[in-house]
């Protein structure tokens, strides 16, 4: 017997299909509910409350094999700052990745994870002091630097050999959205390969004794569709070797692996990646005659995002000009739409039929809190009904905020039928801890 024939029906049958590539591996649909991780959406929907962003464990440690299987030589690095929690931390610890942090304070996670120090990463593009002396306190194998005062200060407070990568602007287009696209000039990460600053920072790196340059890194921005422009980063950054004229044994390239948000689109050819990318550094290489450095990537979304959906109840729906359904969360749980255009699918579980176009907005005080726009929602969608939404696991508990003192929701992670938060729920004593 399977699953979905164990699970009571929750009434209609006529719930439209799974969209393919949103949802959570082995997410299904029992009647018109949605059984995530083995547990059905409405009963975490009861259990958790609403907003709850839930997290299918398998799919996200699937990810993070898949890009250990097409990169066996390589370092993958899962970016923290993508999904910040101590647990999810520990997944990737036990499925061997390593992790890179940007704070003091994602630092701390990975400390209460139990993260070994050996595989940490420390990133930032403005770290303060106390980011580098967490740093350095806690031994993390290497730290990106990411300005001329940054290696002064670095330089300063490190006592021997602290391995440091420099972050290079390699002037390659991403071809995503301005707000993350990070590899091209005239923005506020790295340093230009173009100007010859990232080589003047090679010179300066060497001039700190108490650092040692061992890499170098580029991060050309994130939701990024095309392995040519990884290929194209690879060769500028092999060109940079080449004229460093000190051995440099890592490349990082970074993370951006595309993920998709919406029925149809497609996900990024990782397999064409490790393949290409392996062979345009190998050529390059050979054609400089340097040796081929290990190469390091750093996913975030494409090992989160797939893996979380979030359960919205539905408050009030209001006819005009269209129609809004405004749901119990917003902005402050899902900031994407408003910060990058971002666009969401939704899935209204419990019932299906006939459907009409929505517009789901946020309770929010910003007419720009919609989190999604002209969506297909069964057209007596109404007050109580519950909302599914796929593809929150990347950047959603990260970029959460308390706008309107709303408390942020739980992130509760599902795995063969078990359901246990992984970040409790905010509550207004935590809310009012701060005010003094
Ligand atoms: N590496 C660096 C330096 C980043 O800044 C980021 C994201 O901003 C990532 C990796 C992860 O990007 P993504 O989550 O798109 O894979």
């Amino acid at each position: 017997m399977t699953l979905a024939e164990l699970l009571p029906s929750t009434g209609c049958s006529t719930a439209p299909a799974l969209e393919p590539g949103l949802w959570p591996d082995g997410t299904l649909l029992a009647g018109s509910d949605l059984v995530l991780g083995g547990v059905p959406a409405t009963r975490l929907a009861a259990q958790f409350g609403t907003p709850c962003q839930v997290l299918d464990e398998l799919s996200v440690r699937a990810r993070a094999r898949e890009f250990r299987a097409a990169l066996p030589d390589a370092e993958v690095v899962f970016a923290g700052k993508s999904l910040p929690c101590p647990e999810v931390y520990r997944w990737m610890a036990q499925e061997g990745l390593s992790l890179d942090v940007s704070s003091a304070g994602e630092l701390a996670l990975a400390r209460a994870a139990g993260f070994p120090a050996s595989r940490i990463v420390m990133h930032g593009n403005v770290k303060t002091a106390e980011d580098l002396k967490a740093a350095l306190q806690h031994g993390v194998s290497r730290i990106v630097v990411d300005s001329v005062d940054e290696i002064g200060q670095l330089g300063a407070l490190a006592r021997h050999g602290q391995e440091v990568m420099i972050r290079v602007t390699p002037g390659v287009d991403a071809h995503t959205h301005a707000a993350i696209a990070t590899g091209v000039e005239d923005q506020k990460f790295g340093f230009s390969l173009a100007s010859g600053a990232a080589l003047d920072a090679v010179l300066r790196v060497a001039g700190q004794p108490s650092l040692r340059l061992v890499g170098l890194h580029c991060h050309i921005g994130s939701q990024v569709r095309h392995v040519a422009s990884y290929e194209e980063a690879a060769r500028r950054m092999v060109g940079l070797i080449a004229s460093c004229g000190v051995p440099v044994g890592q490349l990082d390239l970074g993370g951006g692996f595309r993920a998709p948000y919406l029925p149809g689109e497609s996900s990024f050819d990782l397999f064409g990646f490790a393949h290409r990318v392996r062979g345009t550094l190998h050529r390059e290489c050979a054609l400089r005659r340097v040796p081929v450095p290990r190469l390091l990537v750093e996913p975030g979304r494409a090992i989160v995002a797939n893996a979380g959906v979030t359960l919205y109840r539905v408050c009030a729906v209001k006819e005009g000009t269209r129609t809004f359904v405004a749901v119990d969360g917003g902005m402050s749980d899902n900031p994407r739409p408003s910060l990058y255009g971002a666009r969401y699918a939704v899935r209204l579980v419990g019932r299906g039929g006939p459907t009409k176009p929505v517009t789901v907005v946020g309770r929010h005080c910003e007419a720009g809190d919609v989190l999604a726009e002209n969506v297909p929602l069964p057209a007596d969608v109404h007050a109580g009904d519950l909302l599914a939404v796929p593809v929150t696991g990347a950047y959603h508990h990260a970029l959460a905020s308390n706008y309107n003192q709303v408390c942020r929701p739980p992130v509760v992670a599902v795995r063969d039928g078990v359901a246990r938060p992984v970040v409790r729920r905010e509550t207004e004593e935590d809310l009012l801890r701060r005010y003094p």
